[in-house]
């Protein structure tokens, strides 16, 4: 009989949403080719399904189209900003939040005037010790995620805005985490620049999105050709961008009953607690992302137990998957103050649309006997 493989780790990427493949496949068919730069027929037809794209990312935001640049993902957009920043104002200080995805952290190692700002317990930045940047530093950005793609925490983003305007910064959120999740809207929060992925939303992987608000700022980080208002030089990834546009807008149809997924959570976190009673859940009582569960139990060896479980057909993750394959502990662990065997230990289950009820039910039966057979 063929296996039947559970995939839990959306976080980490997830399967093509139908309507993203759908329009991807006509895209991808070998008897035309799309250069969205030309001025022919195929040329006007690849604008044309660019344009609806950058209509259908906008709406996931509530931006307008042209505050939507497409580029290859979340990596490119959050050093494009981090770039942008350190060259535009050399002489000032960039805040990046701490416990963040490795293309924000890196900077600390690869770029000058850049400081971490404190996370809590909860993983949500600590405004009091942000103000205290504010006020000591001539800042010119502040970068914090929208949410967490670890522990799912989501910041107060309007807060963080309403703080960073008030010194006189600009506010970049990388959203990966978020969009698709809970409802964005760039207008409202006041945030000057978002980064999304399009493979954490049910579209394909290498494509991505920074989103400009109204900050007046141009930041690009590739220089050549003129796509994308001269902000990401490169031939556009037609397919690619075609295919992000359609998961956005799959994404953003289906918000309310995405966040059904929370209810499952509440099962599974509640019948974990009960078979493993020294399991930590973190950020539980923090606002999170519904989909999204993280935790630790000193009793067990989280490696062992992911790869017994991926044994079993069903995929969950240690931490974030950038991280993974290192035995280093969770960075946002350690950040929001738990000791390094604690945050080595850690489990993340993410779920997405495809997710039953069925799958969780098999995963705690699999946890079930896991726990059993390394614990006696
Ligand atoms: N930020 C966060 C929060 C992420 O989870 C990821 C992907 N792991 C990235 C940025 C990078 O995104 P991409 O894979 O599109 O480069």
């Amino acid at each position: 009989m063929k296996k039947e493989y559970i995939y839990l780790d959306y976080n980490a990427t997830t399967p093509l949403r139908p309507e993203a493949w759908g329009i991807m496949r006509d895209i991808l068919d070998t008897s035309h080719a799309y250069n969205a730069s030309s001025i022919h027929h195929f040329g006007r037809k690849a604008r044309k399904y660019i344009e609806d794209a950058r209509v259908q990312v906008a709406k996931l935001v509530n931006a307008d189209a042209n505050q939507v640049i497409f580029n290859s993902g979340a990596t490119e957009g959050n050093n494009t900003i981090l770039l942008h920043f350190a060259k535009t104002y050399p002489d000032d200080t960039i805040l990046i939040a701490d416990g963040q995805h490795p293309s924000i952290m890196k900077s600390l190692a690869i770029l000058d005037n850049i400081k971490t700002i404190p996370i809590d317990k909860g993983g949500i930045v600590n405004i009091k010790e942000l103000e205290t940047l504010l006020s000591n530093n001539k800042i010119s950005l502040v970068s914090c995620s929208y949410a967490s793609s670890e522990t799912g925490s989501i910041q107060n983003v309007s807060e963080l805005s309403d703080l960073t305007h008030k010194h006189g910064a600009l506010l970049h959120c990388d959203a990966t985490g978020a969009a698709g999740k809970i409802p964005l809207n760039i207008k409202e929060s006041n945030i000057d620049f978002l980064t999304i992925s399009s493979h954490k939303i049910g579209g394909p992987q290498g494509v991505g999105a920074l989103i400009i608000g109204i900050c007046g700022q141009s930041p690009a980080l590739l220089f050549g050709g003129g796509q994308e208002k001269h902000m990401r030089a490169g031939t556009q990834n037609v397919a690619g961008i075609a295919g992000f546009g359609a998961a956005s807008q799959a994404a953003l149809e289906s918000l309310n009953e995405y966040q059904k997924l929370g209810l499952l959570r509440t099962k599974l976190e509640s019948k974990l607690k009960e078979l493993s009673p020294d399991i930590i859940i973190h950020c539980k009582d923090i606002k999170r992302i519904p989909n999204t569960s993280f935790f630790s139990s000193p009793s067990i060896n989280a490696q062992n137990i992911l790869m017994a479980l991926d044994l079993e057909g069903i995929a969950i993750s240690s931490g974030s998957a950038c991280s993974s394959g290192s035995v280093k502990p969770s960075r946002v662990l350690t950040a929001m103050g738990l000791d390094e065997k604690t945050a080595s230990n850690s489990l993340r289950i993410s779920m997405g649309w495809a997710t039953k009820e069925s799958d969780i039910k098999t995963f705690l039966s699999e946890w079930e006997k896991i726990i059993r057979r390394v614990t006696n």
